[in-house]
């Protein structure tokens, strides 16, 4: 009898990793708690694929010979606690498909700045003609491109939380961005648990591997010698010293392993601090991957950027709109504000994932004119930043936030959405958030 694998989640990584899972002949059940969307039922059924949906049975479950769990299902779900109790093993959707493909794989975590990076480094590698597919939390999802397609190299985006069940999956190329507190509601409120789900990205590395991060982090820098590492190290900052294979000197972007250029700062299409860093990472990987430097200096200033991160949507009345959606936690807002060249009303606010505001009352008080509270629940930012004695508004809804700061902005300054909070309060989801913002200035 052939082995039994159940899916619990069917977005598109449960989807895929089931389509990769019939193929490869095994016994395939999908099961999730909401509805399924239509395009996934379709590809279930097209493939003759069992599901259900709007429930977990657990006799179709708990029989399972391994489980592939969608990262957004948290590990206190009862049906979770009954696999682990009877001990199935529980695998991530990258996990899994790992084990039927040889390509190499270029992996991209960190709290901040992966899905920049890793559109930024599969920009490169396209435009450098390789057959790359571009997976993880982005686009299509891994299983099922290795179901279906066939390409040489994959850039993959992982959050903590798919690596959270990734036990033997290797990355050729590991890319830790930086690590700053986010998603503890889901990590026992204890940042080790965070600091040890990002690097396992670096699990299984050999001396054949690299491992490229952000040596300016203190959080990496103090971490970093415990988990034991084996590929060779790439470390980049702002500076030259240290061993760091990329940094800054005289507005000029180094990079020096394996093969030596530089570019002008300048040239870069990303503007902003954290994107010098976004821009060296990627310019790493490809350097890892033998691409040439023109490519790679032409792709690292002609890429358009990513939606809803630091995205400029248009100019009213003198002010500047700027949808940085994608900003879910307080350090990301951090870049944000620190990128701001002229004074900033900033509409903050959504769900809140155990916030410490502190880290960002300097720039606040530098830099903006006003603050607009955006969510069900404002009493933790009345309570912090009420006290800064800027104008404030309360508001429950996009339209009512970008009509206060519309009354609030004055010519030559810009309002900035970087909500340091989800989204799920107010919203179906970051984009959603993005999209309605975008709408709202537009209709000004
Ligand atoms: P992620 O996929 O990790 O959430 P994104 O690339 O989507 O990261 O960017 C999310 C937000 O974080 C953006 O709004 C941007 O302002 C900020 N950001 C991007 N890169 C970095 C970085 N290297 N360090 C800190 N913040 C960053």
């Amino acid at each position: 009898m052939s082995k039994r694998i159940v899916i619990l989640g069917a977005g598109e990584s449960g989807a895929g990793a089931a389509v990769l899972a019939q193929k490869k002949g095994f016994d395939t059940f999908v099961s999730d708690m909401s509805a399924i969307k239509d395009k996934y039922k379709s590809m279930l059924d097209e493939r003759n694929i069992a599901w259900e949906e709007k429930k977990h049975t657990e006799e179709l479950i708990l029989n399972a010979d391994e489980v592939i769990k969608s990262p957004g299902i948290p590990n206190e779900a009862p049906i979770i606690q009954k696999l682990i109790a009877k001990g199935i093993p529980i695998i991530s959707e990258i996990e899994f498909a790992g084990r039927y493909t040889n390509a190499k794989m270029i992996c991209i975590t960190g709290s901040n700045g992966k899905t920049t990076t890793t559109s930024l480094i599969y920009h490169i590698f396209k435009k450098a003609g390789l057959n790359v597919g571009l997976a993880g939390n982005i686009g299509l999802s891994l299983a099922y491109q290795v179901a279906e397609c066939n390409y040489d190299y994959y850039i993959i985006e992982l959050s903590s939380f798919q690596l959270d069940n990734m036990y033997d999956f290797r990355a050729n190329i590991a890319v830790l961005m930086n690590i700053t507190p986010d998603h503890l509601d889901r990590y026992d409120h204890k940042m080790q648990n965070y600091v040890d789900a990002k690097f396992r990205i670096i699990q299984n590395q050999t001396a054949d591997d690299a491992f490229i991060f952000w040596n300016d982090d203190p959080i990496i820098q103090k971490e970093l010698y415990k988990y034991g590492i084996h590929g060779q190290l790439y470390p980049f900052a702002e500076h030259k010293e240290q061993n760091n294979v990329a940094y800054i000197e005289n507005n000029q972007l180094f990079f020096t392993k394996p093969i030596a250029f530089n570019m002008e700062q300048e040239e870069l299409a990303l503007t902003g601090t954290h994107n010098l860093f976004n821009s060296m990472a990627a310019g790493i990987s490809a350097n890892l991957a033998g691409i040439r430097k023109e490519c790679i200096r032409e792709a690292l200033s002609d890429f358009e950027g990513v939606e809803h991160r630091l995205e400029k949507v248009c100019r009213v009345r003198g002010v500047d709109y700027i949808n940085d959606s994608k900003a879910t936690n307080v350090n990301s807002c951090w870049y944000a504000l620190q990128s701001m060249k002229t004074k900033t009303i900033l509409i903050l606010g959504g769900k809140d994932k155990g916030n410490d505001y502190s880290e960002i009352a300097d720039l606040v008080k530098e830099k903006c004119t006003g603050l607009i509270y955006m969510g069900l629940h404002n009493e933790k930012l009345h309570d912090f930043f009420d006290k800064f004695g800027l104008p404030v508004a309360d508001v429950q809804s996009m339209k009512d936030a970008v009509n206060a700061a519309y009354k609030m902005a004055k010519k030559g300054e810009t309002v900035l959405l970087s909500p340091c909070c989800a989204s799920f309060d107010l919203f179906k989801s970051y984009e959603d958030r993005g999209e309605q913002f975008k709408e709202c200035v537009r209709n000004l």
